[in-house]
C-alpha cells in the first residue's frame, strides 16, 4: 500500500481526532445527544469568525454559502459589484449573472491584489448596493485587503468569500464591520468537504428581501438555529467533526494558527526559490494560504502533477483557468506543519529532476526549515 500525501488548498488533511469523531454511531439530530454538539459547534464558529452575529451552517460545499448570499441579499436586476482577480472571483461573476443580477465587474489580472481605492470609487459611481469579493484568492495565492475594501465601499453590503482564509489569516468580521463572511469546512477548518457557513451582521436582517432559495433561506436557517435545531437534516457526522476541529483550533489559539500559516508560507517560498523556481504568488507574508510557483520552461505542468501523484503519492494542485499547466500550487491551510512543506518541496525537486528540469538539488528543504524558524512579529 502506497502512502498518500495531500498538499492541496482544499480538501486539506484532517486530524485523526476529527476523523474519529465522525466515525461515531449515528444519533438523531433532534435530541439532546446531538443538540449539545451542535450548540458548541455554532458557538465555536462565532469565535473563529470573530463575530457575535449568527453564523449559519449549511450542508453544502463552500459554493453553497456563496449561492446563499446572492439568493438572500439580492433581487433580480439589482445592481451589484463583483471584485475578481482569479478563478473564485470569476465564480462570483457567473453566480451573480445566473441570479439575473446587473453585475458591475471590477476585474484585475490574476495574481494582482484589488485596490480598495479603485473599488470604492467604482462602487460609488455605479451605486451598487452589494459588493462581492474574495479574501484569499486560492487560484493565485493573493490575500486581499478586505478591511480596506470595507472602508472603501462604505455603506454598501460587503460579502467576503473567506472559504480558504478563515482560520488561516486574520479576518476580524465585527471589528472591520464586514457584513457577510462565508466559509467552508474543507480548508483551514480541518474537516472534510460538506459544510458551508455564512455569518450575517445583525443590521442586515431587517433589510433582507425574500430568499430566492428554499434550502438556503437565511431566515429559516436562523430561526431553527436559535433553538439549536436545523431547518433540514443537518450533516450530523460532519458537524461532530467540526466541533472537534474547532476545539483543536481554540485550544492552540487563533493567533498561533495565523503565525503558523505565515511561517509555512515563508518555508514554502524559501524552498521553491532555493531550487531555482519562480514564484507566481506574492513573495511576502500576506501569502500564507497557498504558495504558487511557475512551472519551469520545458516542463508540462499537467505531467509534473501526474508524476508527483503516480510516482510519489504526492498530490499538489494545478493551475486553474488560463493558468492550467503553467503553475502549480502547494496548499498549507489547516492541519499542516513544516514537515509537510519539506515533503512537498522534496517531492517537487525530485520529480522535476526526473522529468529533466534543471533545478538546484539539496538546498530547498534546509532553506525551508531556516525560513520557518525566523521570528514572526505578530
Ligand atoms: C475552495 C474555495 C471555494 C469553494 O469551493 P467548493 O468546491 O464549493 O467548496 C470558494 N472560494 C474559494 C476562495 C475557495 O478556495
Amino acid at each position: 500500500m502506497e502512502k498518500r500525501y495531500l498538499f492541496t488548498p482544499g480538501p486539506t488533511p484532517v486530524p485523526p481526532e476529527v476523523l474519529a469523531a465522525m466515525a461515531e454511531p449515528m444519533v438523531h439530530h433532534r435530541g439532546s445527544d446531538f443538540r449539545a454538539v451542535y450548540e458548541r459547534a455554532l458557538e465555536r464558529l462565532r469565535d473563529v469568525f470573530r463575530t457575535k452575529a449568527d453564523v449559519l451552517l449549511f450542508a453544502a460545499s463552500g459554493t453553497g454559502a456563496m449561492d446563499s448570499a446572492a439568493a438572500n441579499l439580492c433581487t433580480p436586476g439589482q445592481r451589484v459589484a463583483v471584485v475578481t482577480a482569479g478563478a473564485f472571483g470569476d465564480r462570483w461573476v457567473a453566480l451573480c449573472e445566473q441570479y439575473g443580477l446587473d453585475v458591475q465587474k471590477l476585474a484585475y489580472e490574476w495574481g494582482e491584489a484589488p485596490s480598495p481605492d479603485e473599488v470604492g470609487a467604482a462602487v460609488r459611481e455605479s451605486g451598487a448596493g452589494v459588493v462581492f469579493c474574495t479574501h484569499s484568492e486560492t487560484s493565485t495565492g493573493v490575500v486581499a485587503d478586505v478591511q480596506g475594501l470595507k472602508q472603501a465601499v462604505g455603506d454598501a453590503t460587503l460579502v467576503v468569500d473567506a472559504i480558504s482564509s478563515l482560520g488561516a489569516v486574520p479576518l476580524e468580521t465585527d471589528a472591520w464591520g464586514i457584513d457577510v463572511v462565508l466559509s467552508g469546512s474543507q480548508k483551514a477548518l480541518m474537516c472534510p468537504p460538506g459544510l458551508a457557513m455564512a455569518s450575517v451582521a445583525d443590521p442586515l436582517w431587517e433589510r433582507l428581501p425574500q430568499s430566492r432559495s428554499f434550502y438556503f433561506d437565511w431566515r429559516r436557517a436562523r430561526k431553527a438555529q436559535e433553538m439549536f435545531d436545523a431547518a433540514f437534516t443537518p450533516a450530523v457526522s460532519l458537524i461532530r467533526g467540526l466541533e472537534v476541529a474547532l476545539g483543536l483550533i481554540a485550544e492552540a489559539g487563533l493567533d498561533a494558527a495565523f503565525e503558523r500559516h505565515v511561517r509555512l508560507g515563508r518555508a514554502a517560498r524559501a524552498g521553491l526559490k532555493a531550487m531555482g523556481l519562480e514564484l507566481f504568488s506574492p513573495d511576502d507574508d500576506s501569502s500564507a494560504v497557498v504558495t504558487v510557483a511557475n512551472v519551469p520552461d520545458g516542463i508540462d505542468g499537467g505531467e509534473l502533477l501526474r508524476h508527483l501523484r503516480d510516482r510519489h503519492g504526492v498530490t499538489l494542485a494545478p493551475g486553474q483557468g488560463h493558468l492550467k499547466g503553467k503553475i502549480f500550487r502547494i496548499g498549507h491551510i489547516g492541519w499542516f506543519d513544516v514537515f509537510d512543506i519539506a515533503a512537498a518541496l522534496a517531492a517537487v525537486e525530485l520529480s522535476l529532476t526526473e522529468l529533466g528540469a534543471d533545478v538546484e538539488r539539496g538546498v530547498a528543504v534546509p532553506r525551508a526549515f531556516e525560513a520557518y524558524d525566523e521570528h514572526v512579529a505578530v
